[in-house]
């Protein structure tokens, strides 16, 4: 029997049209992923309501076992391609975010969004407008002051992007670093069982400051580069990262820190965010090298 492909995606941690399989498969149809169109039909890994779910043995610092969505583990190959972007939390999703986050079932997304936003009252202005943007209904607006449930936040970090009083905050120095590093664990977790079975695509093509997730989208920080191929999730990152960097941005004037190649664009959005902590730390657990050989073709 030949090839079987299929188009996947996992369900989302907040509420939306691809939170559940019925949805998702409907938006999917929405934006061109057809069988008419594809040839290939979607299915959504983690099934009806995300309770399709394998656990992996990864035995990491933060994990020693992490969920895979069932169908993506019982895959036998993958060709994953990613959207190369900026994001606040991980500084920039390729495709070790896109295998760490994106092959996980709910609660898995869960495990790794570890960080919950808090207010500061002295600089809330009540004005609610994070309250509108909160998936999750987790933000009431008292006396004028946002007040946001931790027990229903998912620290999806949309408010913190919302307020224009900067006046959501986490703690960066803790929290950013955990984040990024369980992320990356979860990617070491979604390529377990397909060693030298899975092909990268990174989309350098309107690199946005956030991610897709977000429900805007902003100018795109430098000119389009074109699309990279690779076996190592780690290698296209980096290779991705420094394309990224090497071009004449529209976010020069902003940036903080030059500790990389022509220094870091995405902390010219992220100021506080470290992205490239991602193939640093893939590499230190084995998920690939962050060298690279970059043939253009
Ligand atoms: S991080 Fe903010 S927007 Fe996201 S769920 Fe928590 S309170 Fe809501
Ligand atoms: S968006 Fe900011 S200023 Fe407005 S209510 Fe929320 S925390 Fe307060």
């Amino acid at each position: 029997m030949g090839t079987l492909p299929f188009l996947t995606d996992t369900n989302t941690l907040y509420r939306g049209t691809r939170s559940n399989a019925v949805e998702h498969i409907r938006t999917a149809i929405l934006h061109g992923f057809d069988y008419a169109v594809a040839g290939a039909p979607v299915i959504i890994a983690d099934g009806l309501n995300g309770k399709n779910v394998r656990r992996v043995e990864i035995q990491k610092k933060h994990f020693t076992e992490v969920s895979i969505a069932g169908d993506i583990a019982a895959a036998d190959s993958m060709i994953v391609l990613s959207h190369f972007k900026g994001h606040i939390a991980s500084g920039f999703g390729g495709a070790i975010k896109n295998l760490g986050m994106g092959c996980a079932p709910r609660e898995g997304k869960r495990a790794q969004h570890n960080a919950r936003p808090f207010t500061i009252p002295e600089k809330c202005s009540g004005c609610a407008a994070c309250m509108k943007v909160c998936p999750e209904k987790a933000i009431c607006v008292q006396k004028k002051k946002s007040v946001i449930n931790q027990e229903l936040c998912i620290g999806c970090f949309e408010c913190m992007h919302a307020c224009p009083d900067h006046a959501i905050d986490i703690n960066w120095e803790m929290e950013v670093p955990q984040f990024i590093e369980r992320l990356v664990e979860y990617a070491y977790g979604a390529v377990v069982g397909k060693e030298n079975k899975i092909g990268f695509m990174n989309f350098l093509i309107r690199i946005t400051p956030d991610c897709d997730c977000s429900p805007y989208s902003d100018a795109p920080i430098v000119p389009d580069i074109g699309i990279l191929a690779s076996k190592d999730p780690v290698a296209i990152d980096a290779a991705s990262f420094d394309l990224v960097n090497q071009q004449q941005g529209y976010t020069d004037s902003l940036l903080t820190a030059h500790h990389h190649k022509g220094g870091d664009k995405f902390k010219g959005v992220h100021a506080q965010t470290d992205g490239y902590r991602q193939v640093q730390y893939a590499e230190e657990i084995g998920l690939g090298s962050i060298d690279y050989n970059l043939v253009r073709i």
